[in-house]
């Protein structure tokens, strides 16, 4: 019988329970527990798992806490346990005034989770500031040290997405005193030309801040789990017929591909707060779907496949889904969802 409730621990709000669930607050009670035999399941924030059945297994929810800050002449190099909140490090940081992180302010959730899918925003990624990830194998409970080419980073992949068995324990970040601001995203863009003087790490922090809180909903009044898509990587061809017949399209390259917005997507089918249930498309950020009053797995998984099947429809162009979906017996996904919700 599920008894953990899930429901206060992901950012979609969505019901659901799970069979066990520990907090792990101490390296050495992972030590001991791990290897775990059966399904296994680590929690951060919750801020990008969509929960579509109960979960029948075991819930490993990060609790490591400590920070600790170093120097040379050249950089700053901050060990960083997993359980810490993301967002506090970026402020804490910008309040001291060490540059590197501030345009991944507000992004939801743990240290640890960050490097899984690699997050990224206004221009800056994961990868950039990373200098090695620690981690405990689910499956043969030794420790391991990654270094950043090791992790594999790619846009919203890692070596530990594609694995899954690996327990981030704690990060090392390498930040240079010689801080360069990444200003070249548009809105801050805008805004640096409108500064008479170069912006603080903190300045920036802020500025990212106003910009998300004016576009993007806050999971604690609208649940939600930030971009519910993947912005698509398309072929170059593909790219240009579809500037051929949409000329406004924005199209960015990337990784020898074509980056699309998937926002921009949904957004030109007229999609924004198009709804199923309780779930909806977000009236003001097409990106991201939401729970708009009591919302089921079902909703969601609903609306995510119409969105999903008219982008189809008139871009030929398929969106795979950013957040992780979850079923009884682990990760899943929209299509396998579609057979039981
Ligand atoms: C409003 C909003 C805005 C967002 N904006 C962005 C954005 O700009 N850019 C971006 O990249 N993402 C964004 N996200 C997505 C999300 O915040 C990030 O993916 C974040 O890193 C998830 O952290 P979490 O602790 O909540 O992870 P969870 O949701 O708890 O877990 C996510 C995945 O990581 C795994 N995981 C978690 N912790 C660990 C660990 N210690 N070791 C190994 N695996 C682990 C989980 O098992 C799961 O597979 C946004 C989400 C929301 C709700």
């Amino acid at each position: 019988m599920p008894t953990h409730s899930l429901r206060h621990l992901n950012s979609f709000k969505l019901a659901a329970n799970a069979k066990e669930l520990i907090d792990i607050t101490s390296i050495a009670q992972l030590d001991a527990l791990l290897p775990t035999s059966g399904n296994t399941l680590i929690l951060g924030g919750g801020s990008n798992l969509l929960f579509t059945q109960d979960y029948d297994g075991l819930i490993l929810h990060n609790q490591l806490k400590g920070i600790e800050i170093t120097q040379d002449d050249e950089f700053y190099y901050l060990q960083v346990a997993g359980g810490e909140n993301w967002h506090d490090l970026v402020m804490s940081c910008a309040k001291q005034g060490i540059g590197g992180l501030e345009n991944l302010a507000l992004i939801p959730g743990t240290v640890g989770a960050a490097p899984v899918q690699n997050i990224g925003a206004y221009g800056v990624e994961f990868c950039d500031v990373c200098e090695q990830v620690q981690a405990h194998d689910m499956e043969s409970g030794s420790k391991q040290v990654f270094s950043v080419s090791q992790c594999q980073f790619s846009y919203r992949e890692s070596y530990f997405k594609a694995k899954r068995q690996f327990f981030i324990t704690g990060v090392q970040l390498k930040l240079a005193k010689k801080w360069q601001p990444e200003l070249g995203y548009g809105e801050l863009k805008a805004w640096a030309q409108s500064l008479n003087s170069a912006p603080t790490p903190l300045q920036v922090a802020n500025q990212v801040i106003a910009i998300r809180e004016n576009k993007l909903p806050d999971p604690r009044v609208l649940p939600n789990v930030g971009s519910f898509f993947k912005n698509p990587l398309v072929s170059m061809e593909q790219a240009r017929t579809l500037k051929f017949s949409y000329p406004a399209m924005p199209q960015y390259p990337n990784q020898g591909k074509i980056k699309l917005a998937a926002g921009w997507l949904i957004d030109q089918l007229g999609l924004k707060g198009y709804g199923i249930g309780g779930a909806a498309v977000h009236q003001h950020q097409a990106l991201v779907l939401i729970n708009k009053k009591d919302a089921t797995s079902k909703d969601v998984v609903m609306l995510a496949q119409s969105v999903r099947e008219k982008v189809a429809e008139q871009f030929g162009v398929t969106l795979e889904p950013e957040v992780n979906f979850i079923d009884a017996g682990g990760y899943s996904h929209l299509d396998k969802a579609l057979t039981y919700v």
